[in-house]
This record gives structure tokens, sequence and C-alpha cells, in this order.
């Protein structure tokens, strides 16, 4: 065999995967047929969209407004250029870090398409035509998706746009319409309303954000009217076409929206298709998903694995790098504890949303009684000092256990502060961590200690010993 590890792709999975393989002493390549390392996360995904939001909330202001009022600006006028130049040197150190990570653990990687000819061989095909095969004891797949582009939708990269273009864009768009109201429609339309573009988002379905716990997406839907933003749920999209000055989108209902611009954030398909999988018998759903065994991720066939977003569900950097984690010590024999059962997800829109645990609806479904403590971030002292006005903590306990079950954030730093949440229910800690715990003052942390008491109150018998 020339490798003890074959990695199909260098994002965020197959980075983690190619590393702990490496820092278990067997030989690794990483191949993956993109000018540069690092894949969707890096070039088109987390990174860029994330890098965007922090420059037009710092240009825009956008933190400053609860003081100076909704017209306040750091930089008045707000060009592309702006909003490109800090993503392109973000993504530069990315890609060096990555680079010298795989230098630092010997792990070798090349540029090529790859393709299944053996469960032991692949071939490698490079942008030139060069041909090449490599033989591996264990190879993973980790080769990511791409923006679903159905065949009528006129993407044109002027009017009409993916999210992958819409980190090409010339210029800012004057008025912007979004279809699509997953995670990456509404941070798009978010970031973009931050920078006071009128913005239309469209949603088929009459709710957004299923998996969320309602209180918490009905306060965001709130937040985004409230600036203005147009919601359109329940709206199916029955056409759309790219004008000579402008994108028109028309409904099933028969209305009409124009905009200068549409992105088009309807779902995501995995990049299986010249994968040659037929060579080795592993299937995959219409929309390109391969199923794996969920502790191990081994396909079909042992030796070759599958993680990331080609797996499907959660889709998230942040899992994928764990996932193959965990696939590359299954592959050489290392035994890991199970993982917890939780796991955080965050949505960077403008306000971010994140949420760990069990929702509302989920603990209501499973009948166990239970108390919620609620806590504004506006009644903190940070709070009052950051001039935040909106944004909330919400808290679920069990009555019986006391434990924590679901910890659900909207609102300035909801993404970091989840983890205090994560920590205390993947360790079975219970409300009286709250009450009992003295947090740094003043920050919006402190909202922990405000909900804890607040559903302790309602509680009642609190074991304060
Ligand atoms: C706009 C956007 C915002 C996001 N924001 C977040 C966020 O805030 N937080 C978060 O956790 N996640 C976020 N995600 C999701 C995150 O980017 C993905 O979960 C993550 O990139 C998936 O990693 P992966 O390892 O599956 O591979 P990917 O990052 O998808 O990379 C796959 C790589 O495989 C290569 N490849 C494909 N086919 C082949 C082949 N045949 N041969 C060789 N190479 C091949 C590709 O070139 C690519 O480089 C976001 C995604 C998008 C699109």
């Amino acid at each position: 065999m020339d490798y003890d590890m074959l990695v199909i792709g260098s994002g965020p999975s197959g980075r983690r995967a190619a590393v702990q393989s490496a820092k278990l002493g067997k030989s690794v390549l990483v191949v993956d047929r993109g000018r540069r390392l690092g894949g969707v996360s890096v070039h088109t995904g987390t990174i860029p969209s994330k890098t965007l939001r922090e420059t037009v909330l710092n240009l825009s202001g956008w933190r400053e407004r609860g003081f100076y009022g909704r017209g306040y600006r750091v930089k008045q006028d707000i060009s592309i250029s702006d909003l490109v130049d800090r993503l392109h040197k973000t993504l530069d150190h990315e890609v060096e870090v990555l680079q010298h990570q795989f230098m630092r653990n010997t792990v070798r990687s090349a540029r090529a398409a790859v393709k299944f000819l053996t469960p032991n061989k692949v071939s490698l095909t490079a942008d030139n035509g060069d041909y090449s095969e490599v033989g591996f004891a264990n190879a993973l797949i980790a080769v990511g998706t791409r923006p679903h582009r159905p065949a009528d939708v006129p993407f044109d990269r002027k009017r009409v746009f993916d999210s992958d273009e819409m980190l090409e864009l010339h210029h800012l768009p004057r008025t912007l319409t979004v279809i699509g109201a997953g995670v990456i429609g509404v941070e798009y339309a978010t970031i973009f309303s931050a920078l006071d573009v009128p913005v239309t988002l469209v949603e088929p379905r009459n709710t957004i954000l299923d998996f969320i716990d309602r209180e918490i997406v009905d306060d965001f839907i709130h937040q985004m009217r409230d600036r203005g933003m147009t919601i359109r749920l329940g709206s199916t999209v029955k056409e759309i076409a790219s004008k000579p000055d402008h994108a028109e989108v028309t409904l099933a209902d028969g209305r009409t929206i124009r905009s200068e611009m549409v992105l088009y954030a309807a779902g995501r398909t995995g990049n299986v298709a010249s994968l040659g999988l037929d060579a080795v018998g592993i299937e995959a759903d219409a929309r390109g998903r391969i199923k794996v065994d969920p502790q191990t991720f081994q396909t079909s066939v042992p030796n070759i694995y599958a993680s990331g977003d080609v797996i499907g569900f959660p889709s998230l950097a942040s899992t994928s790098m764990e996932q193959g984690r965990v696939a590359a010590c299954h592959a050489f024999g290392v035994n890991l504890p199970p993982p917890p059962e939780s796991f955080p997800y965050g949505i960077y829109a403008v306000p971010e949303i994140s949420t760990v645990g069990l929702s509302e609806e989920q603990v209501r479904e499973s009948g166990a009684a239970y108390e919620v403590g609620l806590a504004r971030f506006r009644e903190t002292s940070r709070g009052h000092i950051m001039g935040v006005s909106s944004g909330f903590l919400k808290l679920l306990f069990s009555v019986e256990t006391r434990r924590l079950l679901g910890a659900h954030i909207v609102g300035e730093g909801a993404t970091e502060l989840i983890h205090i949440g994560q920590a205390v229910i993947n360790l079975g800690g219970t409300v009286d961590f709250f009450v009992n715990n003295t947090f740094n003052y003043p920050t919006l942390a402190e909202a922990y200690k405000i909900a804890g008491l607040d559903a302790w109150n309602r509680m009642g018998q609190g074991k304060l010993d």
C-alpha cells in the first residue's frame, strides 16, 4: 500500500482526520481538486461568511446603534472592496496555517480529482491531465457539498447568484431577495440587511429553522421585521427571471418581487458524482449523501469511511472535524468513549442564534415536568454598558432531576456563550450550579446566573448546601 490513510477533501473533516492519522504515526495523503487547501469551510462557506459578517458589523457600527441610533455608521460609504480586502487576508492566513499544520505532521497533499478503482486503489487526475494511481489501506471520503442549482434558476453571476458566487460580487446590491430561509439564507439576508440593503427573504414553508426552540425563532423573526426586512413565509417560488436591470421573482400566488440581485440558497448537494462510488459498491441518495455507521463513520465498505457534509445533518464545520477525528481513530483501532449527546449549533445571523440540548417543544413532547429560566441581555449590567437592547438566554430544567436540559440564546455573543450551557448539560449539571457559582461581573455570561435564579425561584427547594 502507498498510504495507511487516503483522505479525499481538505475541508474540516479531511483535515482533522489527516492530522489525527499522522499523530498516530500513519502515512497520510490528502487529495483535493480545489485550487487551494481548506475546502468549502475556508473558501466559500464558514470562514468567508463569518469574515464578511464581522467586517459588516464593524464598518456599519451595528453594535453601537443601541446607543447612537439606527442612523449611526463607522464608515459612511461601505464598498465591496472594503469587505473583500479583509476576506482575502483572512483566507490567506487560514490556508497558511493549514499548510503549516500538514507540513509539521508530515501529511502529504496533492491537487487532483479522485476516483475509486477498487476498495484499495484510486486514480488521481490533475487539471493538466496527469494521471496516477494510489493504493491505500483506509480511505476517508470528505468531499463535502456544493450549492443546489436547479436547472430552471437562471444563475448568471450578474443578477442571480448561489452562495459561492455571493463572494464574487462586483458591487453591493441596492436591493436583495434571498430565496431559502435555511441557515445560509438567513445569515446572508441579515448580513446585507445590517448594511441597510433592503432585503426580502422568501421561504416556501410557514416556519423557519425548525430545529431551534420556537421562542428563540419568534424573537429572531420579530427582530428581522423590526428593522425593515420583508419576510415572506409560505411563499413558493414559481419563476426567477434575470432582466437587464433587475431580477424578478414570481411567487405561486401571483405576486412578484423585484430586486437588483437574488441569492438562491435552497439546499446543497453532495460532491459524489465523479467519485466512482459504483466501482466499490457505495451508494449515495438523490442529494448525494452517503450513509455511514453513526458511531464509526464506516460506509458499507469497512475500510472506506465518510464524514462531514457528504453524510448530511448537521453539516457543520464543527461537527465535521469531530467526525473526521473519530473515523481516523476507528480506522487505526483507537477506542474512544461514546461522544456526548449534545453539541452546540451556531447560526451567525445578525443577531446570532445558538442552541444546545433540548428545545422546549422537545421537552414538552417527552412529557417530563420542566421549568424555564429566562434572562434578557438588557437586564445585565454588561448589556447596559454595551447598549444592547435585545437578545435573551433561555434555560430549561428538569423539575425531577433539576438538570439542565437545554440552553438557547438569541443575541450578541450567543455562539460563544452557549458553551457554558453545553458544559453544564454534558457534565450533568443542575440549576444549582448557576445559583451557587459566582460569575464574572459585568458580563453577558451573568445571564446564566439570572436565568438560573429565575427558574430556581419557581422550582423552589434548591439544595443550597
Ligand atoms: C455559506 C456557508 C456558511 C457556513 N457557516 C458555517 C458556520 O458558521 N459554522 C459551521 O460550523 N459550519 C458552517 N458551514 C458549513 C461548513 O462549511 C461545512 O460543514 C464544512 O465545510 C464541511 O466540511 P467537509 O469536511 O465536509 O468538507 P468541505 O469543506 O465541503 O470540503 C470538501 C473538499 O473536497 C474537495 N473535493 C470534492 N470532490 C472531490 C474529488 N472528487 N476529488 C478531490 N477532492 C474533492 C473539494 O474541492 C473541497 O475542497 C457553512 C457553509 C456555508 C456554505
